[in-house]
C-alpha cells in the first residue's frame, strides 16, 4: 500500500543514503518535498552523510528489505552496493554478493509488498570497452570488469521482474560522478577516485597523484572519461523516480557527452586549486577501458533531464570546497 500524500511527493527507501551519491539524492529528494528512509548498514558510508530529514536504519539490505518495506512505501533508491572496479577484480565474491545477491533479496521483498517503484544505480562499466563513441543505451554490454558485470546481471533481473511483476523500474547507468553538494560529498576510506584522490594531493594529504596507464590510443595517452556533477545525477533520480511506468525497465545512460583524459583532470585541478599537484605515470589499472564518453540524449529527451552543472572547473571547484572543509576539521 502506498503512503504518499500526493501523486508527486513520494515515500521512498533510499538504500546507501549515507554514501556519496546516495546522500546528496537523499538530500535533493527532501528539498523537494518527498519523505525519505534511508537504509544503510555504513560499512563505505558515514552516519553523518544521512540528511537530517531522513529516517535512518541501519542494516544491511538483503537482511533489513523485507521488514521494512511491509510498512508501505511507494519506491526504492538502490545505490547500496560495491562500486571499485580494482577491488571488483581482486575480491569479486563481495561483488557478486553484495550487488547481485542483495538486489535480488530487496527485489524479492519488493514484489512481496508490493513496491511500486525502483530506481538503480547502474554504471558506464556495463558497456566495457565500447565500439562507438559517445555510448547509446544501445550499445553492446560486454564489461571489462567484475564490477560492470555484477551491475549488469542486476539489470538483466530487474529487466525480468518489471515485466513479469509490474515493476516500474528505471536503470541509471552513471560515467564518471563527482563535485559536491554543501556538506554531501565522496569521502571514501580508502579512497580510488581520481578527483578526489588530485585533490588530496592538492591538500597536502598525499605526496602525488599516479596516472595508471600513459600509452592508451587516446591524444595524450591517458584515458578519456566523462564526468558528471553529483548534483545532476542526484536530479535525474527524482525525474526517473517520478516517471517509472508500470512493467517497464527503462535504461538511460548519465553524463555531459563530452571526455577529459586523466591529464586534462589533473590541469583542471592545478588550475582550481592553484597548487602543483606532482603527478607520475604508472602502469594501468586492470579492467580500465580506455575512452567512456556518454550519449545522454535519451535521458534529456525522456526524462525532461538537463545537466546544468558539466562544466569540469565547476565540478572540480565544488569538490574542492569539500574536500578542504573536511581537511580542516
Ligand atoms: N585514475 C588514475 N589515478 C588514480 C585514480 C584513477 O589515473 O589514482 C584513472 C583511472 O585509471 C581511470 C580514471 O582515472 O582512467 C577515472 O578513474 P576513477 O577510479 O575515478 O573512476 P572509474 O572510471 O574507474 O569509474
Amino acid at each position: 500500500m502506498s503512503s504518499s500524500t500526493s501523486d508527486s511527493k513520494l515515500n521512498v527507501v533510499v538504500t546507501g543514503g549515507a554514501g556519496y551519491v546516495g546522500s546528496v539524492c537523499a538530500a535533493r529528494l527532501l528539498e523537494s518535498g518527498h519523505q525519505v528512509t534511508v537504509v544503510d548498514d555504513l560499512s563505505t558510508g558515514h552516519r553523518d552523510a544521512v540528511p537530517s530529514g531522513a529516517t535512518f536504519v541501519e542494516g544491511d539490505v538483503a537482511e533489513v528489505a523485507d521488514s521494512l518495506l511491509a510498512d508501505g512505501y511507494d519506491g526504492v533508491l538502490h545505490f547500496a552496493g560495491k562500486s571499485l572496479v580494482g577491488e571488483s577484480m581482486q575480491v569479486p565474491d563481495k561483488y557478486w554478493h553484495g550487488n547481485v545477491v542483495t538486489t535480488l533479496r530487496l527485489l524479492d521483498a519488493m514484489r512481496r509488498h508490493r513496491t511500486p517503484r525502483l530506481v538503480f544505480s547502474s554504471t558506464a562499466a556495463t558497456y566495457g570497452e565500447p565500439a562507438t563513441i559517445p555510448i547509446t543505451e544501445a550499445a553492446a554490454t560486454n564489461p571489462t570488469n567484475t564490477y560492470g558485470a555484477t551491475k549488469l546481471a542486476v539489470d538483466h533481473l530487474i529487466s525480468s521482474y518489471a515485466t513479469a511483476h509490474g515493476l516500474a523500474a528505471v536503470s541509471l547507468r552513471y560515467f564518471n560522478v563527482a563535485g559536491a553538494y554543501g556538506q554531501f560529498g565522496e569521502r571514501h576510506t580508502s579512497e580510488t577516485h581520481l578527483i578526489p584522490i588530485v585533490l588530496q594531493v592538492a591538500a597536502g594529504q598525499r605526496d602525488q597523484v599516479q596516472i595508471f596507464g600513459g600509452d592508451y590510443p587516446t591524444p595524450d595517452g591517458t584515458a578519456i572519461r566523462d564526468y558528471i556533477h553529483v548534483v545532476d545525477l542526484a536530479d535525474a533520480h527524482e525525474a526517473a523516480l517520478l516517471r517509472a511506468t508500470a512493467g517497464q525497465h527503462r535504461i538511460y545512460n548519465l553524463g555531459n557527452g563530452t571526455g577529459f583524459s586523466v591529464k586534462q583532470v589533473i590541469e583542471t585541478c592545478r588550475a582550481v586549486t592553484g597548487h602543483e599537484i606532482p603527478a607520475v605515470v604508472a602502469s594501468r589499472r586492470a579492467g580500465d577501458p580506455a575512452v567512456l564518453v556518454s550519449s545522454s540524449e535519451r535521458a534529456q529527451a525522456e526524462l525532461g533531464w538537463t545537466p546544468r552543472l558539466a562544466d569540469l572547473a565547476n565540478i572540480v571547484s565544488d569538490a574542492w570546497k569539500f574536500t578542504q572543509e573536511h581537511t580542516a576539521r
